[in-house]
């Protein structure tokens, strides 16, 4: 499984608040996360690389994405977008974190403004409402999840396939804090924990909750593996011959 962590890498270069809880960068800190799946190859891109840190031979060898950003979502340029979204209606996984919920990719891939409330940081409780789900594995029925920045409904996303955590602030917001789509062969999940002055990514469960996220999304099929799109045989042409079905 190759996993490409992309991060804007902004707030780290003009705010020290957030080197000091991610020394070596937010991408740093989700690789740690994310390397201790055995079956994972990790690597991190940044907006501040050639082609955004995504040229195509990148995204052509990357299974699951996983993206955090927040300042800088205008300066994704828009041929980078389109890369990344065919990518994952091929198959790629994409797993988007916090802030991203404002990226172009997502808006693009979701159709919608993926606009939400938004209320500074708040002492959050988070819910695993679909415990058979395989992100939920091996995740308690609730995570005392401590301050993380308050996010609220409406959260303006098209109707997941499945909401899997369920976030609860004490300032009186609730949220749908994890949440998974598919387009084309490609499966999304959205996570709403991980400001970046905050400490959710060293929550154990949160980190659970990531690794999961890449396993389940790591594509089994690829669309071109799969026969599209290519002219076939219809199977009755296949049984009966060309003729038959012709007219
Ligand atoms: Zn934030």
């Amino acid at each position: 499984m190759n996993v490409t962590v992309w991060n804007e890498n902004v707030h780290e270069k003009t705010e020290p608040a957030v080197l000091e809880v991610h020394p070596h960068g937010l991408h740093e800190t989700l690789k740690g996360i994310i390397q201790e799946i055995p079956e994972a190859k990790v690597r991190v891109a940044t907006l501040d690389m050639p082609s955004a840190g995504l040229p195509q031979e990148v995204l052509d060898t990357t299974d699951v994405l996983v993206w955090w950003a927040h300042m800088a979502h205008e300066k994704v340029p828009d041929d980078v977008v389109d890369a990344v979204c065919k990518r994952v209606l091929a198959g790629m996984g994409l797993i988007v974190l916090h802030s991203g919920h404002y990226s172009k990719v997502l808006q693009r891939l979701l159709g919608t403004t993926c606009d939400l409330r938004w209320r500074d940081g708040a002492y959050e409780r988070l819910f695993c409402i679909e415990p058979s789900h395989p992100i939920a594995e091996g995740i308690p029925p609730v995570i005392e999840l401590g301050i993380d920045e308050c996010y609220g409904e409406r959260f303006d996303i098209p109707k997941p396939d499945d909401v899997i955590f369920s976030g609860w602030f004490d300032i009186g917001e609730t949220f749908r804090s994890g949440c998974t789509w598919t387009r084309g062969y490609g499966k999304i999940f959205y996570f709403q924990p991980g400001h970046e002055t905050n400490r959710s990514y060293y929550n154990p469960h949160v980190r659970r909750i990531i690794q999961n996220a890449c396993k389940w999304a790591c594509p089994k099929v690829y669309r071109g593996e799969f026969g599209a799109p290519e002219i076939r045989p219809t199977l009755e042409e296949s049984r009966l011959g060309p003729e038959t079905s012709a007219k």
